[in-house]
């Protein structure tokens, strides 16, 4: 099995199809004839403006206008007085043939565009590839990657798509699409998306390993590909495919409705986030807010930590693209199984229990913490947001991150710099500590999410990443239920919001339990968001009332479990 990225979600079993880009092979030929060359780049360009149009147009016919704006830019592109005069000249200059002149300065444009911070610009550098690609193409009389000539049931892998590549896919006979690069902002990824094939990117040494016509399965909900998979494991896909394909229909239509119980109790849906271009999906599945911005992956794979300039910026663009609508971003929550190398943190024999989270920033203010809140502050002035603190144990922790975080606002109103005074300041409970002060810290903070993640694994002493002690780890474990019935039960008492951004807030089983008990906020994956949608709005919170109560009676995990499983009917 290889993990990637999910980039377009569902399941995709098919064979596989390797595509090669037929890169032009470009020599420095001399070219005699100047202006000959000239008007053979001209025609050139006329052909090459003619094949992407017709591309644009049957792409707009299947997907949309938005998706067929990538190719229009194309256009633009392939009309842009700047780039043909600067190659046109370095022809005449130069003296050379207009494959090399196009790959001279198509190169260095595709250079100054990757350089760039924003990942917009960036995107920019590969259309400026794929279209002097096209051009050469068409100079050397090479006939382009032809997707749609690609039998049914094709799997397509490849290094990178071009969106070009991409746009001439016919959704019906791609099952699915693998690459070894991109991200899932790539406009091949984003293409996927529109065409709805499952995919999958940055499926690091697939390549090596497959061959044309070997069997495949694309799993783009879960990110991974299986190669040569065996008849159960197909059948196994089958039947994850048609049960996705039916799911997917059916939740459309939860798109645009309020979270609502059929006894009229409103609750927000929101979605548990990893950097800023995940909102664009949070936003696809309707989200109501951003319960959980998760920023320590923005301080994974790197070999430095980020500065307050970087953080401002990815705080400010998720605030935005979140128009007014929540977002809780937690502070750092490094230590445990989130290993951040460019911290260079030892190695604990007790990482769960160790130098982690709160600890961890209260210990390292001038370089981690301070920053870091400092361009939470700042992007406060573009959104509704929030900060959470991971891992408290003891009200002093709070105290304390409340005291620096009123020390960085008097800072920035000295400095001007614009941010909101009223920011609401909550904590994460996810610590029996934490859980058994519910009620004093109900006082102090403005808003509770329950981490069940962690509560479960510090309430039962089960590391939550052990395989050995898996089958102990359950969130349905009566201490880990009656905590969360504690914590809710003391933010409601306080007069305070209380969400959970745990795994539990979106199990169909759990979400009766947590309706019943109260639960303001559930934020989950975003992909998990209508399906939680659908449950939440065919419950009347008042039936629930006798169910919970017979919960909370119970006294082991299986039993709790078998309760709720038939009562959900799961
Ligand atoms: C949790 O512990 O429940 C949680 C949401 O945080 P994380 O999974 O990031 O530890
Ligand atoms: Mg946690």
């Amino acid at each position: 099995m290889y993990k990637g990225t999910e980039a377009s979600a569902g399941i995709g079993i098919g064979k596989a199809v390797l595509v090669r880009s037929a890169e032009p092979v470009i020599r420095r030929e001399l070219a005699a004839d100047a202006d000959a060359e000239v008007e053979r780049l001209r025609k050139a360009l006329a052909d090459t403006a003619v094949r992407t149009e017709k591309l644009a147009s049957e792409l707009a016919s299947r997907t949309g206008e938005k998706e067929a704006g990538i190719l229009q830019g194309h256009l633009m592109l392939l009309s842009d007085p700047t780039l043909i005069g600067e190659i046109e000249s370095f022809i005449r200059k130069e003296a050379v043939c207009s494959e090399y002149a196009v790959e001279a300065v198509c190169s260095a444009y595709a250079g100054l565009f990757s350089a760039m911070d924003d990942e917009r610009m960036r995107q920019r550098a590969a259309d400026v590839k794929d279209i002097k690609n096209r051009l050469q193409q068409v100079l050397q009389g090479i006939e382009p990657e032809d997707a749609a000539s690609l039998p049914p049931g094709s799997v397509i892998l490849a290094k990178d798509l071009t969106p070009s590549m991409t746009a001439g896919i016919l959704p019906t006979h791609i099952a699915g699409i693998v690459t070894e690069q991109g991200s899932r902002t790539s406009h091949s990824a984003i293409l996927a998306r529109a065409l709805e094939i499952p995919a999958v990117v940055a499926a690091a040494g697939i390549l090596d390993a497959v061959s044309d016509g070997d069997d495949i399965i694309v799993d783009g909900n879960a990110g991974e590909v299986l190669l040569r998979p065996s008849e159960a494991q197909k059948a196994e896909y089958r039947q994850k495919r048609e049960q996705f394909l039916r799911e997917k229909k059916e939740l459309e239509r939860y798109i645009g409705r309020p979270t609502v119980t059929l006894d009229g109790v409103q609750v927000e849906l929101a979605a548990n986030i990893a950097s800023p271009e995940d909102v664009e999906k949070v936003l696809r599945y309707d989200g109501e807010a951003i319960g959980l911005f998760r920023t320590e992956f923005l301080f994974m794979d790197r070999t430095s930590v980020p500065t307050e300039e970087e953080q401002f910026r990815a705080y400010r663009k998720t605030a935005a693209a979140m128009g007014g609508r929540p977002v809780i971003i937690r502070t750092l929550d490094i230590g445990g199984d989130k290993e951040v190398p460019c911290m260079g943190l030892k190695k604990e024999e007790n990482p769960f229990l160790g130098y982690r989270a709160v600890r961890l920033c209260l210990d390292r203010k001038e370089d981690i913490y301070r920053p870091q809140l400092r361009a939470i502050l700042r992007a406060s002035a573009f959104g509704a947001v929030r900060i959470m603190i991971p891992m408290v144990t003891s009200l002093e922790e709070f105290r304390e991150t409340r005291q620096l975080i009123r020390e960085i606002q008097k800072e920035l109103t000295e400095e001007g710099t614009a941010f909101d005074p009223h920011i609401p300041v909550g904590i994460m409970v996810e610590t029996p500590a934490a859980v058994l002060l519910a009620d004093s810290f109900a006082r102090e903070a403005d808003f509770f999410s329950i981490g069940t993640n962690d509560l479960t694994q510090y309430t039962l002493c089960v590391d939550r990443g052990s395989e050995k002690v898996s089958d102990l780890y359950s969130p349905f474990h009566p201490a880990v239920l009656r905590s969360i019935r504690h914590i809710i039960t003391c933010g409601r008492n306080a007069g305070i919001p209380v969400g959970m951004c745990g795994e539990a807030a979106s199990d169909p089983m759990m979400i009766p339990l947590l309706l019943a008990f109260g639960l303001n906020e559930f934020s989950m994956s975003p992909s998990a968001i209508l399906q939680a949608r659908k449950i939440i709005t065919g419950y009347r919170t008042e039936d629930l009332q006798e169910m919970a109560a017979q919960v909370m009676k119970l006294e082991t995990a299986g039993e709790t479990e078998d309760f709720l499983r038939a009562f959900a009917g799961c």
